[in-house]
């Protein structure tokens, strides 16, 4: 019996939102109140001045492993996830080899279960990632993937995309889209715009997004399937995202706290630290992503947790590989840039950071409902902290030495604390 007391306990799936104790049992939530049989606890969490929320659920982390484990690897990828709040993350698809057979998925899987957090598997949807030839969706379904995407490689041909969709929708699971249109990118990473002119290398226009995104929506509306764009860059591909669901399309949207944090003006200062695909655009996209997660067209921040060597970012912009990690940073980003800011409410944030991904991929967490699983994250919303060293394996992130507001103090995934904040 753990005994969690005095915190304010918000839970979005409910609407739950009062200063109570929390009584965790047998891996569950056995109670709220003191007005419970439930004895003498063993351990003792004072939650005081903190949040007591559901642990949080990112639908795009990449752990490299297999075949990239010097970039990261289940056991570290875990550990950065615990340390973020993260007790469920699902891993992109793009390792060495690619996810794209049951040998693959079951090696993965085998291994998750020793990890201290539910470490969930997508499988691709093109076999080694070629965008030529479809997985067994069926067979991936059967031996455990939640969802199908080539994260990472653009998917460009539309018949193609739409058989993706049709079965997709078929053992109705999400599909997941990595939306840029290589034959309209210069250079990957960075904003087609002043700062790129400035830079003289080219770059990846928004509407090479755009365009993708606006075949993948009407694809969504005729085929039925449900759509994630992942990591929406572009304020337009936000208003077309907005446009779908208006006409009923089972259109979803994540954006990453990069996205909602920084602009292509931080380029010059951060170099490849802030080098991903899609890269981050204007301070006009900037505000429409803003009111994309105010209005509800954006669901989820998921935070493309991209984990690279300090070998491989200290090369050149242009050769430097795209993509940092987002575990540690990303609570404290959305408390420090969009509570803090005015622009959603505790609530909200917590509502796109925990039940509206695990609804999308059916997921059993995100509430901490009396007989629900104590996947918990309990934090201080207040606490100024300097981001300082990182449980990953990797550091690729520009905001190392970054003051945000927000610290996490516990995570607890199956009743058993997995982080402790030092
Ligand atoms: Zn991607
Ligand atoms: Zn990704």
């Amino acid at each position: 019996m753990l005994l969690i007391k005095n915190g304010r306990v918000m839970n979005p799936a409910t609407g739950m939102d009062e200063v109570t104790d929390v009584w965790v049992k047998d891996g569950k939530i056995a109670g709220f109140g003191q007005q419970g049989d439930f004895g003498e606890p063993e351990q003792v969490i004072d939650a005081g001045g903190c949040v007591v929320a559901p642990g949080l659920v990112d639908v795009h982390v990449h752990f490299r492993d297999p075949g990239l484990t010097y970039k990261e690897d289940l056991q570290t990828g875990s550990a950065a996830a615990a340390a973020g709040g993260f007790t469920t993350v699902v891993c992109m698809a793009n390792t060495k080899p690619v996810v794209d057979c049951p040998e693959v998925l079951d090696d993965i899987l085998e291994r998750a279960k020793e990890l201290p957090v539910h470490v969930k598997q997508v499988s691709a949807v093109s076999k080694n990632f070629g965008g030529k030839e479809l997985v067994d969706f069926e067979e991936m379904v059967r031996h455990g993937a939640c969802g199908f995407t080539d994260d990472g490689i653009p998917l460009t041909d539309a018949v193609f995309i739409r058989k993706a969709m049709e079965m997709a929708a078929k053992v109705d699971m999400p599909i997941s889209l990595h939306e840029e249109d290589p034959s309209l990118n210069e250079v990957n990473g960075i904003n087609k715009g002043v700062i790129s002119e400035q830079m003289g290398i080219g770059g990846a226009p928004a509407v090479s997004e755009d365009v993708m995104v606006a075949r993948d929506v009407m694809l969504a509306l005729e085929t039925g399937a449900k759509v994630d764009i992942q990591h929406i860059s572009s304020g337009r591909s936000v208003d077309l995202v907005r446009y779908a669901k208006s006409k009923g399309a089972k259109v979803y949207a994540e954006v990453t706290p990069h996205h909602f944090t920084l602009t292509e003006e931080d380029v010059p200062n951060y170099g490849t630290m802030c080098k991903m695909n899609p890269p981050v655009r204007t301070s006009w996209d900037k505000t429409k992503i803003i009111e994309g997660l105010m209005d509800g067209t954006i669901d989820m921040i998921a935070t493309d947790h991209a984990p690279h060597s300090a070998e491989e970012k200290e090369k050149e912009f242009t050769a430097a590989p795209s993509g940092i990690i987002g575990l540690e940073t990303a609570l404290a980003l959305g408390i420090t840039n969009l509570v803090k800011s005015g622009y959603l409410s505790m609530m909200s944030l917590l509502e796109k950071m925990t039940v509206n991904p695990a609804k999308l991929y059916q997921f059993d967490c995100g509430d901490i409902s009396v007989g629900k699983a104590a996947d918990l994250v309990i934090f201080d919303p207040e606490q100024v902290w300097q981001v300082e060293r990182f449980a990953s394996k990797a550091s690729n992130s520009p905001f190392l030495g970054a003051q945000l507001c927000g610290k996490v103090r516990f995570t607890i995934c199956g009743g058993k604390i997995v982080y402790t904040a030092g």
